[in-house]
C-alpha cells in the first residue's frame, strides 16, 4: 500500500527544454560556463550543451513549474523573444542573435504528461519514502527517483540500477546458498 501510494503521489511537472544554437559558444570566449539559475524566470535553467569545440554553440534552457507553465500560455513568437530575452541580460548582446531555436514542451507530451523530476509534496516523503528502495517480496526497486544521488537524473537511473542489480544478485545468492 505504501508504494502505491507514493507511487500515485510523486508526479512529474510541466518543463520545457529549448536549444538555442550559435555559431559558437560565445560565452566560452567571454570567461563564462553558461550555466545559470534563475527561479521562477522564462529561463529558469542555462546549461552549456555543445562538445568540447563549442562549435556550433549550444545554449539548452530548462524551464520549469509555474514557469514553464507562463511560457506554455505565450504564442511562439513570443515565447522565443522572452527566452533570448533572459540570455541576452545573462550573457549579453551576443546571445540575441541565435541560428536556430527548438523547444519542447513535455507537459503537453502525450506519453509523457509531464518532465523529468518527479517532486514529492509536503508530507509525501515523511509518510511513504521508506517505500522507495524497499523491495516488495521479489519486486526490487531500480528508477532514478530511488537514487540518493542525482535523483531526477540519468546519472541516479544508473545508480539506482546498479543498486537494484547487486540487491537482486545477493538475494539470489543467499537462495543460491
Ligand atoms: C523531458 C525530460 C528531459 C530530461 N532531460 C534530462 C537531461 O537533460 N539530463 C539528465 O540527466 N536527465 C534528464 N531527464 C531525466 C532522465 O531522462 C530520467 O531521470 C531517466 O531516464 C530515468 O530513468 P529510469 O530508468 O528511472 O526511468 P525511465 O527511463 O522512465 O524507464 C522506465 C521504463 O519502464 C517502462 N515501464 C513503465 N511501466 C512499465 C510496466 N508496467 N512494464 C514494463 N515496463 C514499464 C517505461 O516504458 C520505461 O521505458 C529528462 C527527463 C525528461 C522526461
Amino acid at each position: 500500500v505504501d508504494r502505491m501510494f507514493l507511487h500515485q503521489r510523486m508526479p512529474g511537472g510541466a518543463v520545457f527544454k529549448i536549444s538555442v544554437v550559435y555559431d559558437t559558444a560565445f560565452w566560452r570566449a567571454d570567461g563564462l560556463c553558461g550555466q545559470s539559475a534563475a527561479p521562477g524566470s522564462p529561463a529558469t535553467l542555462t546549461i552549456d550543451a555543445c562538445t568540447d569545440t563549442g562549435v556550433p554553440g549550444i545554449m539548452c534552457v530548462i524551464t520549469e513549474g509555474s514557469a514553464a507553465r507562463r511560457l506554455g500560455r505565450l504564442d511562439a513568437a513570443e515565447r522565443r523573444a522572452v527566452v533570448i530575452g533572459e540570455l541576452v541580460e545573462r550573457f549579453g548582446a551576443k546571445a540575441a542573435s541565435p541560428v536556430s531555436y527548438h523547444e519542447q514542451n513535455w507537459a503537453v507530451e502525450r506519453y509523457s504528461g509531464g518532465g523529468m523530476i518527479s517532486h514529492a509534496p509536503p508530507g509525501v516523503l515523511t509518510e511513504f519514502g521508506h517505500a522507495l528502495r524497499t523491495p516488495c517480496g521479489r519486486i526490487h526497486w531500480a528508477g532514478t527517483e530511488s537514487s540518493a544521488i542525482m535523483c531526477g537524473w540519468i546519472d541516479g537511473a544508473v545508480r539506482s540500477g546498479e543498486r537494484a542489480a547487486a540487491e537482486v544478485m545477493a538475494a539470489d545468492s543467499v537462495v543460491a546458498a
